[in-house]
């Protein structure tokens, strides 16, 4: 008797379900340099990304777990997009950032790591001799992104972190 075998549909349907998702999980813990999210608006949050392109590299992220844009409300799409406007500013000023690479990734092709919608903000500078040099190493990067935390969040205003 012929059996139908497709272990690839085998190990999707009997392998571990989505382990979570980082943004959902980011944003049930407290803010700080554990979860990396610099500040929380009613439908947004921006958060700092663990893997920096380059220093200042930061995401928008809306609250609800939504994989496309369209899935957006109205009102959430405004506070994504001016969570977006306000960041890239806050870069352009306080931080001082000369430009800034604004995009969205939609589908793992595409080069989208995580499913959650999240909007990219890459500060750029002439050269990139920016603020902080990225350097290889764990341990530099922690110390990096402790340091970036504390700028964001001085350049926004919020104290204490
Ligand atoms: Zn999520």
């Amino acid at each position: 008797m012929d059996r139908l075998i497709s272990p690839w549909r085998y190990a999707y349907v009997t392998g571990p379900r989505a382990e979570g998702c980082a943004f959902c999980d980011a944003q049930r813990k407290p803010d700080g340099v554990e979860n990396l999210i610099v500040l929380r608006e009613p439908h947004a949050f921006l958060v700092l990304n663990m893997y920096p392109y380059n220093s200042g590299h930061c995401m928008v992220v809306p609250a609800r777990h939504v994989v496309e844009p369209s899935e957006l409300s109205a009102e959430e799409s405004a506070c994504v997009w001016g969570l977006v406007a306000r960041t890239a500013d806050v870069l352009r000023k306080p931080l001082g950032a000369e430009g800034v690479n604004v995009g969205v990734n939609l589908g793992r092709v595409s080069g989208g790591s995580i499913e959650h919608l999240h909007v990219h903000l890459v500060p750029r500078w002439q050269g990139d001799t920016n603020f902080m040099p990225i350097t290889a190493g764990t341990k530099v990067l922690v110390e990096l992104l402790r340091d970036t935390y504390a700028r964001f969040t001085a350049a926004f205003g919020k104290p204490g972190a």
